[in-house]
């Protein structure tokens, strides 16, 4: 027998088998009204409800409905109510700046934006044919509890549940399709090396937009596990919602971790979750230093994994197996640095550069209208996913560096030639090469090395405040260096990596 694998099955088996148990905890400092906690029956009713909303609207199968929120109980729902009808979720970046947004709102072509309260005053000019804001609009002008949702005409595990822009080589961002099937393949083998259990409670230290939170949005309904999101990433605000709620599963790049490092430096009495908590970390290869300190100042267990928006993201898995128990914290912590190894089902390779391929059931249809960016990324049968890297004796994959021209700092990607276009626009700069400079906050920080137009001046405050004003903030260099020239090669290329090597790497 073959039943379509789709998104649906999650929270369906949430409200039948946990419909009583609280499954999400919405936030409690919101512009919206918050909704308090929600029993797993509850957000079923109300993920049918959107449904039936949409139905209403005359908005049909297979069209975009895109939302740009702060982590919420209303943007987790949206997960579940809208590609379990048929429709497209397109979760996007909150940082972006209204141009960025306006852009992807134009490429995905959505029906229905739905934007949080707080982020309403920059995209105010930003419009589709049906427009709510999250919070009072939403409750009222789009749910429909009087009436039961059409169902999905055809279910199709290999159509697109979702669709996440994400900042690549190219000046745009690019549009990965997410299909039924990535996204159940990749909730159940998470859920499987992670040992997700009915009895974890999972907190959103993650934004849910990146890569639909790992899509352990649909691990945690399957297990009843309760979600708690948390709008902003502070350090002794996760310490306290640990406490409060008994959080024992968290996701998050680097940055978040030291940020909950530094505020347990300062946190009276025990570290919440000691022996309780398991976190997952990914987006840059951490520090060992950093990874020692979780498991000795917090006590929380550390998982490292590896992979791409493109992978859904899961591809390679490093757990503390019990092999690991008797190493040195050191070694334990060294162990731990590697990226892991493959997940069930994915087959891991390298090419004769170094570039880490891919093939498994979590990587990504295509990219959305982009058959070219499409082709390229999967060539050959495998998925490209421009990082250098090696596979060690015991299988274990270590991420080297990274070949394409993306940096990535706070866990976020961020294109350089993106950036570099805006630097270049400032009217004094001649030439400009931007680079992720490695940094002990945010992995690596944007930095801008720019040669000034002859007899043009400019400052690092103004170049950076230009910027700021065209792209998100976070993609905005925080740095800029002046010089003489940039070094090419003979055929004038720019040489990123040996720019790179000028600042110092990290100390580890
Ligand atoms: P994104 O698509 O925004 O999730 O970013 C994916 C990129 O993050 C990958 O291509 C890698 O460059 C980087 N990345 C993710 N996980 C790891 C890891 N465990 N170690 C090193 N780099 C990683």
């Amino acid at each position: 027998m073959r039943v379509p694998l789709t998104t649906r099955d999650f929270i369906d088996r949430a409200e039948l088998v946990y419909g009583d148990r609280v499954g999400i905890v919405d936030e409690p400092m919101q512009p919206a009204d918050p909704l308090g906690e929600l029993t797993y029956r509850e957000v079923a009713r109300r993920a049918r409800a959107i449904a039936a909303g949409l139905d209403a609207l005359g908005v049909g199968e297979g069209e975009r409905v895109a939302v740009v929120s702060h982590n919420s109980a209303r943007l987790l729902e949206l997960l579940y109510a809208v590609p379990s009808y048929g429709r497209v979720l397109v979760p996007v970046n909150f940082r972006l700046s209204a141009a960025e947004f306006d852009y992807i709102v134009e490429h995905c072509g959505a029906s229905v934006l739905l934007i949080d309260p707080e982020i309403e005053p920059q995209l105010s000019g930003i419009t589709a044919p049906h427009r709510f804001l999250l919070g009072e609009e939403y409750e009222s002008g789009l749910l429909r509890f009087d009436a039961e949702p059409r169902p999905w005409s055809a279910p199709d595990e290999d159509s697109t549940a979702t669709i996440n822009y994400t900042s690549g080589t190219t000046a745009r961002p690019k549009g990965v399709q997410m299909t039924h099937r990535n996204e159940w393949v990749n909730a159940t083998t998470f859920g499987m090396h992670m040992q997700v259990s009915d009895r974890d409670v999972y907190m959103h230290t993650l934004p849910m937009f990146h890569c639909n939170g790992w899509g352990l949005p649909y691990t945690s309904a399957a297990l009843g596990v309760k979600q708690v999101p948390i709008r902003k990433i502070d350090g002794a605000e996760i310490l306290r919602r640990v406490q409060q709620h008994g959080v024992t599963l968290m996701a998050g790049a680097p940055a978040v971790w030291n940020a909950v490092l530094d505020a347990a430096a300062e946190w009276d009495g025990e570290v919440p979750g000691r022996g309780q908590v398991r976190i997952v970390v990914a987006g840059a290869a951490p520090p060992s230093r950093t990874i020692a300190r979780v498991e000795e100042e917090l006590g929380w267990e550390f998982n490292q994994i590896y992979g791409l928006t493109e992978t859904a993201p899961l591809l390679t898995v490093n757990r503390p197996r019990a092999e690991y128990d008797d190493l040195s914290p050191l070694d334990r912590a060294k162990a731990l640095s590697r990226a892991g190894v493959p997940a069930l089902g994915t087959q891991l390779s390298t090419n004769e550069s170094g570039e880490v391929l891919a093939r498994g059931n979590t990587v990504l249809a295509g990219y959305w209208e982009n058959p070219e960016a499409s082709a390229e990324a999967l060539d050959g049968g495998w998925f490209h996913t421009g990082d250098g890297g090696s596979v060690d004796e015991g299988g274990y994959l270590t991420i080297s560096d990274r070949k394409k021209d993306v940096i990535i700092t706070g866990g976020e990607n961020v294109s350089s030639i993106e950036v570099e276009d805006v630097v270049f626009s400032h009217p004094s700069v001649a030439e400009v090469a931007v680079i992720g400079v490695p940094d002990e906050k945010w992995g690596e920080m944007v930095t801008a090395l720019v040669v000034l137009a002859e007899g043009a001046s400019a400052t690092e405050a103004e170049i950076i405040a230009h910027c700021r004003t065209r792209i998100a903030g976070y993609k905005a260099p925080k740095r800029v260096e002046f010089r003489d020239a940039i070094p090419r090669t003979a055929t004038g290329k720019i040489q990123k990596f040996k720019l790179r090597e000028s600042f110092a790497p990290p100390a580890d």
